[in-house]
């Protein structure tokens, strides 16, 4: 059986979380997304959580080598399921490599990487509201909200010529209605 595994990209604030929400249902996958893995830990005062808490709070990325060995476990916990949707990683080009690597392992790959596509004042507006509404810390501290603007610019956004180069890469706007983008979304993933 074929995997439909799909690595939905962009900035912080673009709605990954609210389009991945709506694709699981519709395709049966499974959401993993290493910013809520991250948190949960923080949670529960793990190792792990109190490693990344330090990085998170600051808005820089966790190391490469933790966050690699979290995903694979996480990927590992979920033997049957159809496909997955990958939110919040890779996020920096050894992570792609090393998802490509552990994927090809299980005679799996990246089906298509998808990106939402939101203008920088638009992220800044989306992130302060969504820290007043949820409580996240990262998104309450207008610095803290650039920094990762800024390691989204400097570290991130290379990762999607790692697909392009695949010709697995495609985009959509991301400001607008969410069932519409989301529209325009499956209108994409149905060509795959
Ligand atoms: P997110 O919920 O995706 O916005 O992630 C929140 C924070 O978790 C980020 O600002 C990073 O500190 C950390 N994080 C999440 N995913 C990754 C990743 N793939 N690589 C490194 N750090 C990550």
């Amino acid at each position: 059986m074929t995997m439909l595994n799909i690595v939905l990209f962009g900035p912080p604030g673009a709605g990954k979380g609210t389009q991945a929400g709506k694709l699981i249902d519709k395709y049966n996958l499974v959401h993993l997304s290493t910013g809520d893995v991250f948190r949960f830990n923080i949670k529960e005062e793990t190792e792990l959580g109190k490693l990344a808490k330090s990085y998170m709070d600051r808005g820089d990325l966790v190391p490469d080598e933790v966050t690699i060995k979290m995903l694979e476990s996480e990927v590992n916990r979920r033997p049957d399921a159809k496909g997955f949707i990958f939110d919040g990683f890779p996020r920096t080009i050894p992570q792609a490599e090393a998802l490509e690597r552990f994927l090809d392992s299980k005679g799996a790959s990246i089906s298509l990487m998808l990106a939402l596509d939101v203008s920088e004042d638009e992220l800044t507006k989306r992130l302060l509201l969504r820290g007043k509404d949820s409580g996240r810390e990262d998104d309450q501290n207008e610095n803290v909200v650039r920094n990762r603007i800024n390691v989204y610019n400097d570290q991130t956004s290379l990762v999607a010529s790692f697909y392009t180069k695949q010709n697995k890469f495609d985009s959509v706007d991301g400001i607008g209605d969410i069932d519409a983008i989301f529209n325009q979304i499956c209108e994409i993933v149905n060509k795959y």
